[in-house]
């Protein structure tokens, strides 16, 4: 019988980099057939919480924690509230433990909201479709589960197969929340590895739930010519009844479109989204149209026009139904997640449930059956649409003028913002006629309508309806597209690309991924892609992101999704899809690991991320992170060693990973072709930073695509972008370059005179290249 997984111990994969061809090693833990092929395996299976710490301590040790607190105070107990302000608190726990353990909280929070919608489509799909539907992702992807592969150690080849990876994260789970309590954890370094193994979890709840909704529902495969799809709130028909899908879960919103589609109605009613149920309900039909991202929300909900709104989960009003009732819009709920007090109508008739939601007799109605919820919401948008909208839900024009000139000037609005806008002025300025100020915040979501300015007014001014009205004066200017979610990487691209990302011939792959609180409208996240775009790297994108990057046109209207290729190539803008498509980001690194390496995946987790830090130059940017969930990413793909660059409202997450330059000793590598332990360099310098300013953040995102594998033909080039990016925004040459120039050959041709100047003051002298640089077998393993 061939030895279990664990028996391979580490001296085995000590010796990490000779090369194993699958099928020589072992069988598949819990594989009783011998016909199956067998797989080497390595030496985490199914890690548990403290499995990989020894790799968090190796990225923790480099990239320090660097906390923020938000607060001072803790009040979790009954011994509380504890001000910790150089304090401990009453349990012994001291700040930067205590911070440690909120950020563990986030992930744990960020990543069950994943993998219980993970779970939930599961369910659903298993229920439709059977648990031996095939997970067949098409010729072009073999590996369809790389997050899985690594950490199961199994090719999961049916529906039900996804169960088993559920029934682990989830196990893992509940240790990790469970090390939030008081009186567990006392160490901030541990509570970080947690929340890193949170983060982790994060990714492959999203990884089991997008690959189960994409071949039970035929979405894309990896498809670059993924059709364009209409996004904007000038591309919805408003004479049409409109049913608005609010969240995340696509499944209600899918069985809204194959009611229509059943009942020949698919030209009679609108069916649109905010967030990433949107775009998940493009990638499944393409008649659905995306409203925006999160920020469009409570504008959207006030203008009214939706005439039935379905919640399903995550980064959703909570005062959906009361906002909803403003203008007679029909509220149903359809996950356990989100219940917002509405009567249990799953069990009952369709058209009992239309009709008590048609005639006022229930205020919106909870039906946790996807297909009922398609039914009911179509009955209802076609009895009620035409008698809401003699509805006047916003005030007009003039009556905006009207109301800004109930302004006291109080100031309360600009106080409250958590943007800083300065919306006392637009206010102001409407009063005196000039809609000009709140239509620029509007327009650009630089606003983006969480309503406490309106709730903090004393005056009771109506901000976001007013606002609604505002954005309709160029409606017709609101229309854009997008390609829809492609899903993953093929592998043939990943063969294609491989070589030059990991030797830097092509400078990076940047991924715009997160939400909408931007600092200053999301232009910037746009016009920063395009930057990245034009300079050859790569640019992947999902969910809110990817939302934002086809809000914007060139001056032939066109958006970057009609400019670029949707291929996994240099130069191409790969719209990947939801939240949960984001696993196909570390995916696509570790197919690379995988496919161009051949480094074996099973249970080697360690192995594949020390490839990804030291050799696939990939950063993450998150300009406008703003959810638990957006937490758990980031925390999730860290530990795969790839770096995020979040923006200014992130310091409120309270963490970040900071690289130190000064301390030499910590960028050592071992070059793994020999074994020798060599000074290396900071690349990438840091795994999560708050950058100020989107040019700080171009900067950076450029700079920690720097990897100690780059050839010097691939430093030159990334380098030269980090100059030519530097300069642009700050005017200068960077004065960390000599830090990144390990030879001579390493130097851009363009800067060469400038940049020897700069070695000869700081007295630089050549280093030696590692050719295969790790963090692996490193002294203290
Ligand atoms: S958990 Fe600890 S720090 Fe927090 S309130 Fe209780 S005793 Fe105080
Ligand atoms: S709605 Fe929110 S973001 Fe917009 S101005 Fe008001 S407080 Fe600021
Ligand atoms: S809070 Fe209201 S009254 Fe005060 S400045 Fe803002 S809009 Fe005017």
């Amino acid at each position: 019988m061939a030895p279990k997984p664990k028996e391979f111990k580490d001296d085995f994969w000590k010796t990490k980099d000779f090369k194993i061809s699958i099928g020589d090693i072992i069988q598949k833990e819990g594989t009783e057939s011998t016909d199956e092929p067998l797989v080497p395996m390595g030496p985490t299976q199914k890690p548990n919480v403290t499995d990989l710490r020894s790799w968090d301590m190796k990225l923790l040790e480099r990239y320090e924690p660097f906390y923020a607190p938000l607060c001072d105070m803790c009040c979790l107990c009954t011994y509380g509230k504890c001000d910790l302000l150089g304090k401990k608190g009453a349990c012994g726990i001291d700040a930067a433990a205590q911070q440690a353990r909120t950020v563990l909280l986030a992930c744990c929070i960020g990543s069950a909201a994943h993998s219980g919608h993970a779970r939930h489509l599961l369910e659903y799909l298993i229920d439709k479709k059977g648990k031996d539907f095939p997970i067949d992702m098409g010729t072009g992807i073999d590996i369809e589960a790389p997050i899985m592969r690594t950490l199961i150690g199994k090719t999961p080849k049916k529906l039900g197969d996804l169960k088993e990876a559920l029934d682990y994260l989830e196990e893992q789970m509940v240790h990790l929340l469970s090390a939030c309590h008081t009186g567990q954890e006392g160490s901030s370094i541990d509570f970080e590895s947690k929340a890193l193994h949170a983060g982790l979890m994060d990714n492959l709840g999203k990884e089991i739930g997008d690959l189960a909704q994409i071949v039970a529902l035929d979405m894309p495969k990896g498809d670059a010519e993924a059709p364009l799809v209409e996004l904007g709130i000038g591309t919805i028909d408003r004479e049409k009844p409109v049913i608005l899908c609010i969240g995340h879960n696509v499944a209600p919103g899918a069985g809204i479109m194959d009611y229509l589609e059943e009942q020949n109605l698919e030209e009679d009613l609108e069916v649109c989204g905010i967030c990433c149920a949107a775009i998940d309900i493009t990638r499944y039909n393409k008649n659905a149209k995306i409203v925006g991202p999160i920020s469009k929300q409570l504008k959207f909900i006030r203008s009214g026009v939706a005439d039935v709104i379905i919640v399903d989960e995550q980064c959703i009003r909570t005062d959906v139904l009361e906002e909803a009732k403003k203008n007679n819009a029909v509220v149903i709920a359809t996950t356990d997640k989100m219940c917002l007090g509405l009567p249990n109508k799953t069990d009952e008739d369709s058209d009992k449930i239309v009709s008590e939601l048609v005639n006022n007799q229930i205020e919106g109605a909870l039906i946790l059956d996807p297909d009922k919820v398609g039914e009911v919401a179509a009955k209802v948008a076609m009895k009620t649409s035409e008698g809401r909208s003699k509805v006047k839900v916003l005030p007009d024009l003039d009556e905006v003028v009207e109301l800004a000139k109930e302004c006291t000037e109080c100031e309360w609005c600009d106080r409250v913002c958590p943007n800083s806008i300065p919306m006392m002025d637009a206010v102001m300025a409407a009063s005196k006629g000039d809609l000009s100020q709140m239509q620029r915040l509007y327009d650009n979501d630089i606003c983006y309508s969480c309503g406490r300015c309106e709730q903090e007014c004393p005056r009771d001014i109506p901000i976001i309806s007013m606002m609604a009205k505002i954005g309709e004066i160029n409606l017709q200017d609101q229309k854009y597209n997008i390609r829809a979610g492609r899903g993953p990487v093929q592998d043939v691209e990943v063969r294609r690309v491989g070589a030059p990302i990991v030797l830097g011939d092509i400078p990076g792959v940047i991924a715009f991924v997160g939400c909408t609180n931007y600092p200053d409208g999301g232009e910037e996240v746009a016009k920063m892609a395009e930057e990245f775009l034009e300079r050859n790297y790569i640019v992947v994108t999902t969910g809110c992101g990817a939302m934002t990057l086809g809000e914007y046109k060139d001056e032939e209207g066109k958006t970057l999704y009609e400019r670029y290729s949707g291929s996994f190539e240099a130069k191409g803008l790969v719209n990947m899809g939801s939240c949960v498509s984001n696993a196909h980001i570390p995916g696509v690194a570790i197919k690379i690991a995988n496919i161009f390496a051949k480094k074996p995946l099973e249970g080697n987790f360690e192995e594949i991320a020390d490839y990804i830090l030291n050799r696939v130059g990939a950063c993450g940017v998150a300009w406008g992170a703003y959810s638990q969930k957006a937490a758990a990413i980031a925390t999730g793909v860290n530990r795969w060693g790839i770096p995020v660059v979040v923006g200014p409202h992130a310091s409120k997450y309270r963490r970040l990973f900071l690289g130190r330059t000064d301390k030499e000793e910590s960028w050592q590598v071992n070059d793994l072709r020999n074994g020798e332990i060599v000074n290396g360099e900071p690349a990438p310098e840091h795994l999560l930073y708050a950058a100020e300013t989107i040019g700080e953040a171009t900067v950076m995102t450029a700079k920690l695509c720097l990897r100690p594998n780059d050839t010097s033909k691939g430093r030159q080039l990334k380098l030269n972008h980090y100059i030519d990016l530097h300069k642009k925004y700050f005017g200068t040459i960077p004065e960390d370059i000599y830090k990144f120039v390990r030879v001579q050959k390493d130097i851009p041709i363009t800067y060469k005179r400038d940049i020897m100047k700069i070695l000869d003051e700081k007295n630089w002298k050549p280093r030696k290249l590692p050719q295969e640089p790790s963090l692996m077998d490193m002294k203290g393993d």
